[in-house]
């Protein structure tokens, strides 16, 4: 999944692809997989990043903490950019 998506420019079957994040009712441009260090460079996107994980049930704030802290090793966060208002976007891919 992730690597099908990498290696595709974007177009218009991206639209229906889940995984490529929305924001200012446009598609994201796509910057790539992050390690956690990378992520805490852009707040907006950890902060988002806390909030979808603790809506998909992570209530537990050191489990999600530990989570973040291992991104790059098993579970990859991968990062977007609005094209529009530059608002950095993650998502959490464990596959
Ligand atoms: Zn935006």
């Amino acid at each position: 999944m992730l690597h099908r998506v990498t290696r595709r420019t974007p177009g218009f079957h991206a639209w229906q692809d889940p995984h490529w994040l929305v924001h200012c009712h446009d598609v994201a441009a796509f910057i790539g997989e992050i390690s956690y260090s990378e992520l805490a460079a852009h707040p907006e996107a950890l902060n988002q990043l806390r909030q979808d994980l603790r809506i998909d049930g992570r209530h537990d704030a050191a489990q999600l903490e530990q989570f973040l802290a291992h991104l790059g090793e098993g579970a990859t966060a991968v990062l977007f950019r609005c094209t529009d208002c530059d608002t950095h976007l993650t998502y959490a891919d464990a596959s």
